[in-house]
């Protein structure tokens, strides 16, 4: 019998889990009985799909054997079992989910984090035991094997005796210390209660042996204790159940029990509807987006069930894009059975539920906004670039579903606002949305663009997601009302009365002529800003696409560069633009050396590099000397 040592990372989240100060340590069980359930699931798969095999429903259970005397727990599945290398393979390192690179990256801090976020299932056995013993048969072998450890120092597989197939977990429950109360999973009640508040809705009967005090026979006043086998849990799944009965708990619990998350979600849905099609519905808004949503390995989906059996994982069909984050699960007997993918996508009923519940989850997210504004923003943090996407990826046909549950930050307001608020108080001489589009708040209130349309008192909304921009082209307008960039050619305000309108003006397009052939190809046009107040110099742009567009796409991998049209604007009032006069009149190695330096910061200003950061630096120096 060989020792093994638990792989590396598994011996880490080990030690939290053994030396745990996490303080519900009684999910524990929820975790194993989940496990079992799992494991019957796939026989009841296998069965599925291979008619040699039948399940007997009456066969398959779980059971929970609290023995005080020898401080032991046992949970019985008569599920698939593991083979001798299942044992090494499934209990020998955590799961080998995408949660585990996710650890590796992240510095495991304390055991909370870990349990919070992504559950630990057959490890959390640890917190409450100083053994674990698992006995295992494989469906359809003849051999079992034991799987024993008493922690960090590692585990060990021999063959062992089982007559059934399926798994028996042991636990051997700590003694008691100051601080924790262990004696409590080894009690018939806390136990059996403990089963009821995690795992009433488990498919498959959870037995226990249930003691209670009966007068004994013959007499009055004796009393003997009777034990009688019970099945714990209603087995009635949560959306099955009168919406009267249920808690906010029963939802959170189904929701952590189904794995639908580690967080606690923000809003859940239960939809019973009969008519056209009849189904319920329980439906999720989770409050952090799991680790890998915004890749491409994340499946949305939802559970599909006909008449409380589950027929798909993850149906896609049920929910559109950019709602991908709901989780959640649909049954409805208008399903058939043996619906197959591809039939799926025709089914009709199924076109109709979608819709539904497309329309439900607009409207509750609607009403969040409405209600709670802040449990809006914080969802909004999570999901709200997934709403944009939407937007973008249909090319607006989304646009009246999605467009009134958009936030922006605004200039003036200095938070987060809905486009209706933003329209609804606009002055009457406002014709256009203005944003502005950068990094970040802090980088976007300093471009020297916003001066003009934030003088004249407009607001101004920050677009600081790459998707921003490309949405709201989809958008176009909203309320009649167009957007722009307050980097567009023509900003749609009328200057005020007492700008300087040059005099010599014949002068300036030649020295704006000569410039434009000094930055040949790098820019479309040197002009005089109508914009620029205090800033010398600023780039503005002509046609569709803007330079933070720009910057996006060409950060995207592709061999096809995009190049935005650039406007060097001037602002004729500064002190700088009378030195440019001035070379232009005596000294046009001078005006060449400024224009290129004019023309790198304002590439600077908007966050682009420039093409030859040693000769700007020349320059500088240039002008020092
Ligand atoms: P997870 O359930 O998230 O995959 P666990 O650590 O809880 O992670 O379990 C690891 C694996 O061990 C499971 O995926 C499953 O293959 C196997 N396993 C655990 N418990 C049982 C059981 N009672 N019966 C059969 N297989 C099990």
């Amino acid at each position: 019998m060989a020792r093994k040592q638990f792989k590396a990372e598994s011996k880490r989240l080990l030690n939290l889990m053994i030396n745990s100060i996490y303080t519900h340590r009684e999910i524990f069980l929820r975790e194993l009985i989940s496990n079992a359930s799992d494991a019957i699931d796939k026989i009841y798969y296998k069965a599925l799909a291979d008619d040699s095999i039948t399940f007997n429903k009456n066969e398959y259970y779980i059971r929970i054997t609290p023995d005080r005397e020898n401080r032991t727990l046992t949970i019985s599945d008569t599920g698939i079992g593991m083979s001798k290398e299942e044992l090494d393979d499934n209990l020998g390192v955590i799961a080998k989910s995408g949660s585990l690179t996710f650890k590796e990256e992240n510095e495991l801090k304390d055991g909370y984090d870990i349990i919070g976020q992504f559950g630990v299932g057959f490890y959390s056995a640890f917190m409450v035991s100083d053994t674990v013993t698992v006995i295992s048969k494989a469906y359809g072998s003849d051999e079992a094997y034991k799987w024993h450890s008493k922690g960090v120092e590692g585990y060990s597989i021999e063959p062992w005796e089982k007559e059934t197939f399926g798994t028996d977990i042991i636990l051997k429950i700590k003694e008691n210390t100051d601080d924790e109360e262990y004696d409590q999973y080894l009690e018939e009640f806390r136990v059996k209660s403990l089963i009821k508040k995690y795992s009433d809705f488990v498919r498959y009967p959870i037995k226990m042996d249930v003691t209670s005090r009966r007068p004994k026979e013959d007499s009055e006043n004796e009393y003997e204790d009777h034990v009688e086998e019970q099945t714990v849990n209603s087995m009635v799944p949560i959306w099955k159940k009168n919406k009267n009965e249920l808690f906010p708990e029963d939802y959170e619990n189904f929701y952590t029990e189904k794995r639908y998350g580690f967080d606690k979600p923000i809003k859940h849905i239960h939809i019973s509807t009969e008519g056209a099609v009849s189904y319920n519905a329980i439906l999720f808004i989770p409050e952090k987006p799991p680790y890998d949503f915004y890749t491409r390995e994340y499946e949305k989906g939802l559970e599909l069930y006909s008449n409380g059996i589950l027929i798909m994982n993850k149906c896609a069909d049920l929910l559109p894009d950019f709602f991908s984050f709901v989780k959640g699960m649909v049954d409805s007997e208008d399903l058939s059975l043996n619906i197959s993918r591809e039939l799926l996508q025709h089914d009709r009923q199924l076109k109709i539920i979608a819709k539904n519940i497309k329309n439900r989850i607009k409207t509750e997210l609607s009403n969040i906004l409405q209600e709670d504004r802040e449990r809006y923003e914080e969802f909004y943090e999570s999901f709200g670039r997934q709403l944009k996407y939407g937007i973008y990826e249909g090319y607006g046909t989304n646009k009246d579903i999605l467009q009134d549950l958009l936030l922006f930050y605004s200039s003036q307001e200095q938070k987060m606002v809905t486009l209706d608020e933003y329209v609804s108080r606009m002055p009457e001489d406002q014709k256009y949305i203005y944003y502005a589009a950068g990094e970040s708040v802090e980088r976007i209130e300093k471009l020297p663009q916003t001066e003009m349309v934030a003088d004249k008192g407009y607001e101004i909304l920050y677009f600081t997601d790459d998707v921003d921009e490309f949405a709201i082209r989809m958008i176009l307008a909203y309320k009649e009302k167009e957007f722009k960039s307050v980097s567009s050619g023509d900003l749609g305000i009328e200057p005020a009365a007492d700008a300087d309108d040059s005099t010599d003006q014949e002068q300036d397009k030649e020295l704006f002529e000569y410039m434009k052939n000094i930055l040949a190809g790098k820019v479309k046009d040197v002009r005089a800003s109508k914009r620029l107040k205090h800033h010398p110099v600023c780039l503005a742009n002509e046609g569709e696409l803007t330079i933070e567009m720009e910057k996006i796409l060409n950060a995207m991998p592709s061999d096809h560069k995009m190049k935005a049209d650039k406007v060097l604007e001037i602002n004729s009032s500064h002190e700088v633009f009378k030195s440019l006069q001035e070379a232009f009149e005596n000294d046009k190695d001078k005006l060449n050396l400024y224009t290129n330096l004019l023309y790198n910061q304002a590439l600077l200003i908007e966050g682009l590099t420039i093409d030859d950061p040693l000769e700007f630096t020349n320059d500088i120096c240039s002008i020092m000397k």
